[in-house]
Order: structure tokens, then sequence, then C-alpha cells
């Protein structure tokens, strides 16, 4: 029998349950969702077309682990047995007197009941009807994803995808914008320091402060694009050798010296 590596975040992502699902192409591209984001516990309530089902692989695009994991039940009480709470997906609002949370309160209560030892299942409807006014109610709220109210019918996987990536952002650390530093090690202030008042000597020499009353204010200016910059420790030499190459200091042997 064949296991699924389980993800190290396994226990505490939400279990999604499709309801009477119709399209296989569906299934497999839900799986490939959740294993984008990290979940893996799949479970279908009465597939239509019987699982397990060699159609949906092609939409699953390598999340077999996912879909060879996935079990299926006869019934909705069977497959949420051991769940401690369950969530009903909807795009329709229902009249009931139930709470209507974003995908991004679910993903902070589906984690903070994790946090207390309590598994949560979200519940997802068929292709054509969505879930029945009964299986809503078995649930303890419903997860409206707020899109435009004139046209907010998501397609399943889209649906769960959704979901799911709100699970797994609420628990990621990726900072919003990061300088990836291919020119190693961010330079040290030292570094700039050294840099900059060999810099200012350079232009001082070179006479480029020839207005006095703006010197202060333009020496700022250039410090700030250069701090700007975020230069590495490596480009801060490739600014020593330019300068010493302006200042006419002769740098070693270059390419044009070489003989014919
Ligand atoms: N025609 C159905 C929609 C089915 S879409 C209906 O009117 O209910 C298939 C499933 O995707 C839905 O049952 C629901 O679980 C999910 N879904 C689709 N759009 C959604 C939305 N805007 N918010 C939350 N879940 C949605």
């Amino acid at each position: 029998m064949k296991t699924a590596v389980p993800a190290p975040d396994d226990a505490q992502a939400p279990a999604v349950v499709l309801v009477e699902p119709q399209m296989a192409a569906n299934i497999g591209a839900a799986a490939r969702a959740m294993m984008n984001c990290g979940l893996s516990d799949l479970r279908l309530v009465r597939p239509r077309d019987g699982w397990p089902n060699d159609e949906a692989r092609p939409m699953a695009s390598g999340a077999d682990a996912i879909l060879e994991t996935a079990r299926a039940f006869d019934s909705l009480a069977d497959a949420t047995a051991d769940l401690h709470r369950l969530y009903a997906t909807t795009a329709r609002h229902r009249d009931m007197a139930k709470h209507e949370i974003t995908p991004r309160r679910l993903a902070d209560e589906v984690r903070s009941a994790a946090a207390g030892g309590q598994r949560a299942g979200v519940l997802f409807g068929r292709e054509r009807i969505g879930l029945t006014n009964e299986e809503v109610a078995v649930c303890d709220a419903l997860v409206v994803v707020p899109l435009n109210p004139a046209f907010s019918s998501l397609n399943l996987a889209q649906a769960v995808l959704l979901i799911a990536y709100e699970w797994r952002m609420a628990g990621d650390a990726t900072p919003a914008r990061r300088l990836v530093e291919p020119e190693g090690v961010p330079a040290t202030r030292a570094e700039l320091e050294g840099f900059f008042d060999r810099l200012e000597g350079s232009l001082e020499t070179a006479n480029f402060f020839r207005v006095e009353h703006m010197r202060a204010v333009m020496w700022r200016k250039i410090r700030a694009m250069f701090l700007r910059a975020q230069l590495a420790e490596r480009e801060v030499k490739i600014w020593h050798g330019m300068l010493s190459a302006l200042e006419g200091k002769k740098l070693g042997p270059s390419d044009r010296d070489a003989p014919g």
C-alpha cells in the first residue's frame, strides 16, 4: 500500500470534504491546490463517478499522493465523524441563523482550533447545486468568499484553492518584500562610510561641490541614493574600483594592455 509523505503541517491543516463531486477533473485540480498549500486530507462523499478514478490524475498534475490517500465515504456523517469543527463553503447566502465568515477568518479559526488539539473540516458542494441546506445545517459556520456579488460562484477546485491559500497565508512568514542578494552579504555601515568618505573626497578634488551653500543638501541626496540601493559588500568594492579608475589610479593590467 502506498503512503503519502505527510506535509509537516498536516495535523494543523483542515480536511477538505468534497460532497458529491461530479467531475473527476475537479477532484484532481482540488488535490493539486491542496498540495500547493500544504493540505493533504482529502475526503470525498459519494463522488459521482466512483473512487478511485484515474480521470482525476491529469488535473492533479503530480499531486498523486493526495489522490492516493483520498478517502471516499457513503455519507457526510461518516466523512466527518472524527472532526471537531465543520465549515460549509457556499457562494449563495443561506437563509439560516449562522455566522458567515471570510476565508481569512476561517484560517484563523482553523489554526486556533488546531492549537487546542481540534481538527476542522471544510465542506465544498457539488458543481451544479452546491451544498444542500441539510448539509449546511450540520456545520458550525458558513464560509463565503466575498467576490463580485453579481458573479460570485467559483469553480469547485478554485474555491478549494482560495480557502487553502488563506489557510497557508495565515501561517506564512515570507517577508512582503525582500532583497534577493546575488552579490553576497550587505555592506556594513563601516564599509559604506568608508566608501562615502572616499567619494566625498574624490568629488571635492574634482570640484563637484561648486555651490558651497548647496553642498550639504547635495551630499545628503547622494548618500540617500546609495542607501536606497542597499549595496552589498562586493558592490561597494566595485564602487571603490570605479573611483580608482576615475581618479586615474592604475588598476593593474587590463585586456587593453595585452600585447597585440
Ligand atoms: N451552483 C452552485 C455553486 C457550486 S460551485 C451554487 O449555486 O451553490 C461549487 C462549490 O464551490 C460550492 O458548493 C462551494 O463549496 C464552493 N464555492 C463556489 N463559489 C464560492 C464562493 N464564492 N464562496 C465560497 N464557496 C464557494
